[in-house]
């Protein structure tokens, strides 16, 4: 029996690093200051240099990475805030939380990101429907993948919206060597475990060039209080800190987060390489480094059977995402764009994502692709 292959392997980068977390940890326990302390500030003025932003907010989940923002520019009911469907519930769960709406948006077919002429149309309905006001755009980098930031900055700029870089997958990615922040009003993003830059628990943060925007993000994630009184709260904010032992471990993980990537993309290469005409991975655009949160392929025909031939070799495969949020219960009566979203329902029947991490070794790669060419074979033979 071969040993089962991991989705996500969590473990070798714990291995890897293990004295220098245990260090920080140590450290933290013994210096009491749990909430808030120097480690934060510490982990916020790296991650500004690291993604080229004036200021940095870390807070407890990508969560609330998201609402901070929204909060900032008091979105509320009788806002529009667009959004694509294809991704988690965060990126418009946010949005109705605050009792505005969220207007569900395309993607393309080949980066599965946010399709800027679909985005156009839906801004076009809603103007025209003279219910709802535009507020804002929240772009996702989905599976890793920066989102068409140079084409989605100028709509947002004609129609006066801000822009978000949902970031909780793809912190990091780059076009052109710039991350979102290049053209994004606020970057967010999550440390879940999971995602690329993930910590031991829940945390985010938000990253803007606004500084006003930071102070007034400073205050609501402590319920609103006063940079000068902390006694008095200025307006209704929310608990959304990260902690201090999360922000000690993210130094030790940043640090190395540049060379995973790297590793990352590595196994990517070597994934397309495997799969080419046999079956079609997300498109990086020219220019674009994506952090792969995920590897994604699309199976035409016959993704079940490919689930389950995968499964029969021992290989995992998840889907990312089968239902898309406009489909989902708490979300189906918000507006999508046009006649519905074609390319988002099509694309969640035939997405699939094999196991992706920073610590893929060459014979587990080849398990895996070794795996899915048989599978899409002894598809692609029964079709024939
Ligand atoms: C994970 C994720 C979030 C939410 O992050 P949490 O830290 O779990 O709150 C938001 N948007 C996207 C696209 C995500 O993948």
């Amino acid at each position: 029996m071969q040993k089962p292959i991991p989705f996500i392997d969590l473990a070798t980068q714990r291995d890897r690093i293990r004295d220098r977390i245990d260090a920080r940890l140590a450290s933290v326990l013994d210096s009491g200051a749990y909430i808030l302390g120097p480690e934060v500030r510490e982990l916020e003025e790296r991650l500004s240099e690291f993604g080229g932003m004036a200021a940095t907010l870390s807070c407890a989940s990508g969560t609330d990475a998201l609402i901070l923002p929204l909060m900032a520019w008091d979105i509320k009911a009788g806002d529009a805030v667009f959004v694509p469907s294809f991704t988690f519930a965060a990126t418009a769960e946010v949005v109705a939380l605050l009792g505005a709406t969220p207007v569900f948006v395309d993607v393309l077919p080949d980066t599965f990101n946010m399709d800027p002429a679909n985005l156009e149309a839906a801004i076009g309905e809603v103007k025209r429907a003279g219910v709802l006001t535009p507020r804002a755009v929240i772009a996702v980098d989905l599976f890793g993948l920066i989102a068409d930031y140079p084409t989605l900055k100028p709509i947002c700029d004609k129609h006066g919206l801000k822009l978000i870089s949902d970031a909780a997958q793809g912190y990091g990615s780059t076009l052109d060597a710039q991350m979102a922040g290049a053209w994004a009003d606020v970057v967010s993003t999550s440390f879940y475990p999971a995602k690329p830059l993930g910590c031991y628990g829940d945390g985010g943060a938000v990253q803007t060039d606004d500084t006003e925007l930071a102070e007034i993000m400073r205050s609501l994630r402590v319920h609103g209080a006063s940079a000068k009184d902390r006694y008095d709260n200025v307006r209704i904010g929310i608990n959304g800190r990260l902690d201090t032992i999360q922000a000690a471990i993210l130094l030790e993980k940043l640090a190395i987060f540049p060379e995973e990537i790297e590793r990352r993309t590595a196994t990517a290469k070597r994934y397309d390489a495997a799969f080419a005409g046999l079956a079609t991975p997300q498109h990086v655009m020219e220019g674009a480094v994506s952090t792969w949160a995920q590897y994604t392929i699309k199976v035409e025909h016959g993704r079940d059977r490919f689930v389950a031939e995968m499964k029969e070799r021992g290989v995992p495969t998840v889907i990312y995402y089968g239902k898309p949020l406009h489909r989902q219960t708490a979300y189906r009566d918000f507006p999508c764009t046009g006649n519905g979203l074609a390319v988002t329902d099509r694309l969640s029947e035939v997405v699939v994502s094999l196991p992706m991490h920073a610590y893929l070794d060459a014979e587990t790669q080849d398990r895996i692709i070794a795996a899915a060419q048989d599978s899409l074979a002894a598809i692609a033979a029964e079709r024939a």
